[in-house]
């Protein structure tokens, strides 16, 4: 076994192998760019060097650097995580000939299953069943919309070098066929550099189900049973589980024997995914499944494997990559209860699920999960990488206790500073479809409405923020302990007449007079009165009606995120429907409230601030994040109609179209195309009204 190793990849993927690494007394060596130097997964490596600038290609992709890093610190072999090198068959044969060891599979078979075409050609001499369709090397258009009629619409057009969900188009009817095929090649050339498309047949109501397979250097394969990611958005995993709903016996053997074969055909050695698509518009049936594509390194959604087989997948990399046999045989993996995993990202749900950036001033995950993570509170989620907060995963005796346990895990999870799909992915533990096992790739679109109709906060819980918001930014002094013998509760509860102001230091500031929180509420800047009773007792004056709230405890602590102090805390209150409980956290201009009914953001604004923003709110283009021009479509003194495409930004993996706010005459456009832009830049302007 490797005494030292590096790991080439950051966040949760590099904190998930030290954790292994560490419990097998192997050291280890983490690299990072300038926007990682403080980042957990440096925190937490025996050994750090830093590669280069914050965007990848200047960081993580410099394979030289990194080569180079693990032969200085001593390390034998190199970890890639997923993602980044991890399926770049030169970066491979590169650390192979500094006399390092890769941490996944050969060369050859990267390079194999590398391009979809390819691959499929291959599988289907392996006599493994491949999407029909056409992967040939003919790439005229007419030649591939005749090859569309053939195969029958709907058909999907796919890069055959893509991946991550990109470079893929659906195309329902042959009218529509050339202009998809246009935008996914010119999709295809500027994310792969490799404009070459193949047609499949799209498969109706399909399930994506894949099989974990494991190889080892004596010839030796075997499955670790299958995992079921039709929960997608976008052609990208959302919430993943094992086994598959409604998997049988006979559908069991003949998906895990075709993806033996499949490892099989190429002496594939190390962990890998054999991904197939599955006609799940009936029970799942043997006749029903085919070959996609094959992941040849460790997969995002490998925990709930792990959770349902009780291995761990990153050891067995690390002694089959060391020459080691594999740890068990067939006969002897286990398939033991269910798993689910949720994607927890920092992404803006309702402007279209926008990657978002921020500082996690507060972060509480749930500790009853497994929380696969590379961030911890204080740290920020930048843009120049995957915004992954953490990987939620549970297991159960049963598929419903294991989302029971999921939907809990993230009803308990507390994130403040940046949006997250947190709510989404709760909603989605609550949709009757998924959980009663009724899986397909579509379900998210179609109940896309349902899954993220924004809620308001009850009045519960905008009392409680504006009485915080109140508070101003000393919340301490007005915290409420249970056990304070002369407090009010305790006297009204014990029929006791207590001096209004007898009460602790804070109560000076307020002297009986009223307060004025200024907050965000549903989208309007409210100014509410908080009028103190007595000790522990508020009347907060709210639009819908005042309400009175009593705290019963309130504790905070104070911690630092990036410079700013943050107060949270927790408060236990009773109010005319009962007793209430919530978590807060507050800082610099913004409250954050959790509770029963969700996560609130509170803005308290600078009212100076507010009024710059809303003169230039109407007629002024910023862009919503950080992200590269792609198109310009319009330039100064063209007259638009609001809607009117302006450009279009890229952002992560997708691009957004932003559009005229209003009718008009745009005065100024900033930008051109390849410009990178930081989040709230001026992009284009339109003449006054
Ligand atoms: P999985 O099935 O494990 O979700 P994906 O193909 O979605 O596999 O990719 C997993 C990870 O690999 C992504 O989170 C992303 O970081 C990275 N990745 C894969 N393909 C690409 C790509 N074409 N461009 C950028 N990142 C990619
Ligand atoms: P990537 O490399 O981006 O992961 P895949 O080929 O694995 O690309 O496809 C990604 C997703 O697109 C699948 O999980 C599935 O939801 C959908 N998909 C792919 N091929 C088909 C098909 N032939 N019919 C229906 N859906 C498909
Ligand atoms: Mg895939």
């Amino acid at each position: 076994m490797f005494s030292k190793i590096l790991i080439a990849n950051r966040g949760e993927i590099a904190c998930r192998v030290m954790r292994t690494a560490r419990r097998l007394g192997i050291r280890t060596v983490a690299v990072y760019s300038d926007a990682d130097a403080s980042a957990m997964h440096v925190r937490e490596a025996d050994e750090a060097v830093h590669i280069g600038p914050s965007p990848v290609s200047e960081s993580y992709l410099q394979s030289e650097n990194i080569i180079r890093a693990a032969l200085t610190t001593g390390a034998q072999a190199i970890h890639p995580g997923y993602g980044f090198l991890s399926e770049n068959p030169d970066f491979v044969e590169a650390v192979e000939a500094a006399g390092l060891v890769f941490i996944g599979p050969s060369a050859a078979a990267i390079r194999a299953m590398g391009l979809k075409d390819a691959a499929k050609a291959l599988m289907e001499k392996a006599k493994v069943p491949v999407v029909p369709g056409y992967h040939g090397d003919m790439q005229e258009p007419g030649f591939l919309a005749a090859k569309a009629n053939e195969i029958g619409y709907p058909v999907l057009i796919k890069a055959r070098a893509g991946g991550g969900g990109k470079g893929m188009r659906k195309v329902d009817e042959a009218k529509q066929f050339s202009a998809a095929l246009a935008s996914c090649r010119s999709e295809a050339r500027s994310s792969f550099g490799d404009s070459h498309v193949l047609i499949e047949k799209y498969v109706a109501n399909p399930r994506h189900i894949e099989v974990q397979v494991f190889g080892d250097s004596h010839g030796n394969v075997v499955h670790l049973y299958e995992r079921d990611c039709s929960l997608q958005r976008r052609h990208q995993k959302v919430i993943e589980e094992a086994p598959a709903p409604g998997m049988t016996a006979e559908m069991r053997e003949a998906m895990t024997s075709a993806a033996v074969k499949a490892a099989k055909a190429i002496n594939y050695a190390n962990a890998g995914t054999i991904e197939f698509i599955v006609d799940g518009s009936g029970p799942l049936r043997p006749d029903g499944f085919w070959f996609m594509e094959m992941n040849t390194r460790l997969q995002v959604e490998h925990p709930v494997t792990e959770e349902v087989t009780g291995l761990d997948l990153v050891e067995w990399q690390l002694r089959v990559a060391a020459g080691e046999p594999l740890p068990l045989k067939q006969d002897e993996v286990r398939l033991n209860g269910h798993a689910f995993e949720a994607r927890l990202y920092a992404e803006d749900v309702p402007k279209g699920f926008l990657p978002a950036t921020g500082t996690l001033h507060h972060l509480a995950l749930d500790e009853s999960a497994r929380n696969d993570t590379g961030v911890a509170e204080g740290d920020t989620i930048t843009p120049f990488y995957d915004p992954m907060i953490a990987k939620v995963i549970t297991r159960g005796e049963t598929r419903e206790t294991a989302l029971m346990e999921l939907a809990a895990a993230l009803r308990h999870t507390r994130i403040a500073g940046t949006v997250t799909n947190r709510a989404f992915l709760e909603a989605l533990c609550a949709n009757e479809e998924f959980s009663s096992g009724k899986v397909d790739t579509g379900l998210i679109e179609r109940q896309l409405d349902k899954l993220t109709a924004p809620t308001n906060p009850t009045p519960e819980t905008a009392a409680l923020a504006a009485l915080i918001a109140s508070f101003g930014d000393d919340i301490t002094r007005h915290c409420v302990s249970p056990g304070e013998k002369n407090a009010a509760p305790y006297a009204a509860a014990h029929n006791i007449a207590v001096e209004p102001f007898a009460a602790l230091g804070g109560f000076a500031l307020w002297g009986g007079r009223s307060q004025f929180a200024d907050i965000l509420l549903n989208d309007e800047l409210k100014t509410i009165r908080v009028q103190k009773q007595e000790y522990g007792k508020y009347r907060v004056d709210l639009p819908a009606g005042a309400q009175e709230i009593m705290l019963r405890s309130m504790t905070c602590s104070i911690s630092r995120s990036n410079s700013h102090p943050v107060t949270s805390g927790h408060a236990d209150f009773e109010m005319d429907s009962g007793r209430h409980k919530a978590w807060f956290a507050r800082w610099h201009g913004k409250l954050a409230v959790f509770a029963d009914d969700g996560t609130f953001e509170f803005a308290t604004p600078d009212p100076l601030e507010a009024s710059e923003g809303e003169a230039g709110g109407a007629g002024k283009i910023l862009a919503p994040m950080p992200g590269l021009v792609k198109k310009v479509f319009a330039a100064a003194g063209d007259e638009v109609e609001k809607g009117t495409p302006i450009l279009v930004l890229e952002a992560m993996k997708m691009e957004h179209t932003l559009a005229a706010p209003r009718d008009g005459k745009l005065s100024e456009v900033m930008v051109a195309e390849g410009d990178q832009v930081e989040d709230g830049t001026l992009l284009a302007a339109m003449e006054e009204e």
